[in-house]
């Protein structure tokens, strides 16, 4: 059995792919010995690719209003605790230029489904930040909107545009989000794809009765996809939420499957989510070694940084903020990585 594991591994090495079955067999069957041998294998793709740079991304959470159910989500719309805030053009404009000072070339705009934020008013903001800072790359991350919208928002500048899409189960993503479909998901990937944007999808780690299968199909999904950035993170029970009982996702399993993103899409940007971070402080380093390569430092206002809770105990403080970007520096090195502030794109665009 052994020797199949390795093979099984050696295929995703050397020709970045596995299908389904060999995936939850290779998933069903990794021991310490072999789970070792696929890590540094990981670890060897992203050097061969870009090397110990760690790209830098500026965080921004610009809305935490929304209008949408998931249940995992300390600010979905039901939650009448959460405390709400919404930056200003001017807010975001002054946050981008603290960033872009302390040398930040990629900024991520990220809000819940905010009807506020309308093509127009998204438009304004993302030609002005383009205007001002003209080597920036701006990534939004707002949630699920038509073709024509992302259309728009390509054409006012914006560069890349994350949208997880959680999990590829279609009765569990129906269950998390029971307004909301799998298919207007991917409907809406498909069409950032061909709106030209360098496009993110991603998944949850650990969510209720998640079974290898399940873990095989998102691999697969994000494969055949290819998109050009992946956010993986451990779903973390949030205390105002109807999930709050529900275990969280494991450091272990979350660094596994970003070792096997890695292999899978070698040139595949792959943040060490702070996710990541905030379920064990050895999470960013072991994601960096397991061929994560970009990180996100926080430069939300700290006014507000408190009230954007995607989930509990969220890191956005010392080495997750970006005003702490020295202390992320050293801490980066003294793992054997480089803190890389330029913008970063991916080199599957090359
Ligand atoms: S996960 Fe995103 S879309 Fe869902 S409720 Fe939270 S902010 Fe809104």
């Amino acid at each position: 059995m052994k020797e199949k594991i390795y093979k099984l591994i050696n295929q995703l090495y050397f020709e970045h792919d596995l299908m389904e079955e060999d995936l939850v067999y290779l998933l069903d069957n990794l021991e310490d010995e072999t789970r070792t041998y696929l890590l540094g294998l990981a670890y060897d793709t992203r050097n061969n690719h870009y090397g110990k740079a760690v790209y830098m991304r500026g965080l921004i959470e610009f809305t935490n209003y929304c209008k949408r159910e998931c249940k995992y989500c300390g600010i979905n719309a039901y939650n009448k605790d959460a405390k709400r805030y919404r930056m200003s053009k001017k807010d975001i404009l002054s946050t981008c230029s603290i960033g872009y000072k302390l040398g930040f070339r990629t900024f991520v705009l990220q809000g819940g489904e905010d009807p506020y934020f309308t093509d127009k008013r998204i438009c304004d903001i993302v030609r002005t930040v383009k205007e001002r800072f003209s080597d920036v790359a701006v990534t939004l991350s707002l949630g699920e909107r038509s073709r024509e919208s992302y259309k728009v928002m390509k054409m006012a500048g914006a560069d890349r545009f994350l949208l997880r899409h959680e999990t590829s189960n279609p009765d569990l993503y129906r269950w998390l989000h029971p307004f909301s479909s799998l298919d207007s998901r991917i409907e809406c990937l498909h069409s950032l794809k061909y709106t030209g944007f360098q496009t993110g999808a991603g998944f949850m780690v650990g969510l209720p009765w998640y079974t290898n299968r399940d873990y095989a199909r998102d691999l697969r999904f994000l494969k055949e996809l290819e998109p050009e950035m992946i956010g993986i993170g451990p779903f973390i029970p949030h205390s105002s939420t109807s999930m709050k009982d529900y275990r969280p996702g494991s450091l272990d399993q979350t660094v596994l499957m970003l070792a096997i993103l890695r292999l899978l899409l070698p040139k595949v940007l792959l943040p060490a989510t702070t996710a990541l971070a905030s379920v064990d402080t050895r999470g960013r380093k072991k994601g960096l070694d397991a061929g994560a390569n970009v990180i996100m430092p926080n430069l939300t206002p700290l006014r507000y940084r408190g009230d954007y809770s995607l989930y509990n105990n969220k890191k956005s403080t010392g080495s997750e903020s970006a005003e702490a970007l020295k202390m992320i520096k050293q801490e980066l090195e003294s793992y054997g990585y480089m803190a890389d502030m330029s913008r970063g794109d991916s080199k599957m665009c090359d």
